[in-house]
């Protein structure tokens, strides 16, 4: 199967209101022109030089997602360009990411992230840490970044209903938030979640979208 057919296939069980983030990691510009030239041109990287340089070599209508861990120290490199940043962790780093979108002249969208899975690993807020950074008066004063929504990673498991339970909890805690913290926003409107692995229980727990790499691209080394 050729890229553009696993694109295809892809986008053949998804719901029109689902995007499809191509998380083209790793993956060398060939592949990510084999999948533009099919009509894919939303690109989820991991790697923050690894991002510059693709921006940089590939066409300039491409929309770059940061799907990783972003450190504070790196958030200017990416400033520049990037269309969405899904894994906000830290109030510090939103606060980074408002004064380096400042010196751009933008506003940056940025998903939330929550910790939903069992494992240790995974960075995130939780709810009582987002609900003090959104009550505090310093969070209004950021001008710069725009919270589009939430974004959360499943413990990597073939308990299905688990998966299912992860998913479902981050959709509640964005109706939450939408509730009590964004209900005269538009912005607020995404839920990414669901990988390769896991994206049909995902759109079935209310995925807006789906970060979807090896499926696409193949196994990474
Ligand atoms: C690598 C990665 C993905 C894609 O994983 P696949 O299993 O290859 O689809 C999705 N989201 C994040 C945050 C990732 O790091």
């Amino acid at each position: 199967m050729s890229i553009a057919d696993n694109i295809d296939e892809i986008k053949a069980n998804l719901p029109a209101k689902v995007q499809l983030v191509a998380v083209s990691k790793t993956k060398p510009a060939e592949l990510l022109m084999e999948a533009y030239r099919h009509g894919q041109r939303t690109f989820g990287e991991n790697k923050v030089q690894e991002m510059v340089w693709k921006q940089d070599e590939l066409p300039k209508d491409i929309e770059w997602h940061f799907i990783g861990h972003l450190q504070t120290n790196k958030v200017k490199y990416i400033a520049p360009f990037v269309n969405l940043i899904h894994g906000v962790d830290s109030f510090k780093l939103l606060k980074t990411i408002d004064s380096e979108a400042r010196k751009e002249n933008r506003i940056i969208p940025c998903l939330l992230q929550f910790y939903i899975a069992e494992e240790e690993t995974k960075f995130g807020f939780s709810i009582a840490e987002a609900t003090e950074m959104l009550k505090s008066e310093s969070f209004l004063l950021l001008r710069n970044v725009k919270i589009s929504g939430v974004m959360g990673m499943s413990t990597y498991t073939n308990d299905e209903a688990q998966v299912r339970k992860e998913f479902a909890h981050l959709k509640a805690i964005f109706e939450k938030l939408k509730w009590e913290y964004f209900v005269e926003s538009d912005n607020f409107k995404e839920i990414s979640m669901g990988m390769s692995g896991d994206y049909q229980i995902a759109i079935e727990e209310g995925s807006t979208m789906v970060r979807i790499g090896s499926t696409i691209f193949g196994d990474r080394n």
